[in-house]
């Protein structure tokens, strides 16, 4: 038998403090037990204290790199992290809709938590024109959600409305991240499925620095399990409880926004 192993594509930037991007991808994916592939769109000098460079690849070692994947590999689920810029977002929407690659799950990166911008402003609209239809599973957290809906998202109730309308955009099922904003006591997600029923995930509050490539992990735990064969609740439920797990052990690594444990 060939190519039946759980295969996943991480489409992303990298992170050369092993902590978030295609780096904290790769290493959930290990530790859900199916086979990542990656696809590099832009490459970041980094640390937990900071971005402090980045450049994004021409097209064509982009298109190169789906071209590879797609001749040998059996892509059962893939995702998306940093696209840098519009015409990046454009270069992977392309690809993602000449291949195969199973579901897709969008985390609509824009800023990182240093206050780094992984995605030039004015590509917030081609991401909401082009990916955000694509998205089998969008991951958008509050400021994403904000700037994708041009809501102005203070409580749950309004996470539920900017759900609604991210799914009139185009998204399938949609994981609003609340972390403790709208929500100050505990973690708390709203996720709207495609079949229009929702719940809320709540995890209690743990106060930790230790949280860089929370979203990274979450959108490759669920790509992972998507992968595996689960359905979209099942693979969102999962995600959360990884996320949980691995900011509730933490490493200690770096003198800033330390990692997760993906070992958790
Ligand atoms: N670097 C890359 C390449 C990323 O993709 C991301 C998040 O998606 C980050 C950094 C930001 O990580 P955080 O905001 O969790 O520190």
């Amino acid at each position: 038998m060939t190519n039946e192993f759980p295969q996943t594509l991480t489409i992303a930037g990298t992170d050369s403090g092993g902590g978030a991007g295609i780096m904290a991808d790769l290493k959930t994916m290990q530790e859900r037990h199916v086979f990542g592939t990656a696809v590099v769109v832009a490459v970041t000098a980094q640390n937990t204290l900071g971005v402090q460079d980045f450049m994004a690849l021409p097209k064509q070692l982009i298109d190169e790199q789906f071209a590879s994947l797609a001749a040998d590999f059996k892509i059962r689920a893939c995702k998306t992290g940093m696209l840098a810029d519009a015409e990046h977002v454009h270069i992977v929407v392309e690809n993602l809709k000449k291949y195969h690659f199973g579901p897709l799950t969008v985390d609509p990166v824009m800023i990182a938590k240093g206050g780094a911008a992984l995605l030039a402003d004015d590509a917030v609209a081609t991401v909401q024109k082009e990916l955000v239809p694509l998205a089998d599973v969008l991951t958008p957290n509050l400021p994403e959600a904000q700037r994708l809906t041009g809501l102005t998202i203070t409580t749950s109730e309004e996470m539920e409305q900017a759900a609604v309308k991210l799914q009139e955009m185009g998204a399938k099922n949609v994981l609003i991240k609340g972390g403790h904003e709208a929500t100050p006591d505990k973690a708390s997600d709203f996720v709207l499925l495609a079949d229009g029923r929702s719940f809320w995930l709540s995890a209690p509050r743990i106060d930790t620095v230790r949280t860089h490539g929370t979203g990274d992990t979450l959108s490759s735990c669920i790509t992972a399990e998507l992968a595996k064969g689960n359905d979209f609740e099942s693979a969102i439920r999962l995600g959360k409880d990884y996320v949980t797990a691995a900011i509730a052990h933490p490493i200690e690594v770096g003198h800033g926004h330390g990692p997760l444990n993906h070992w958790a």
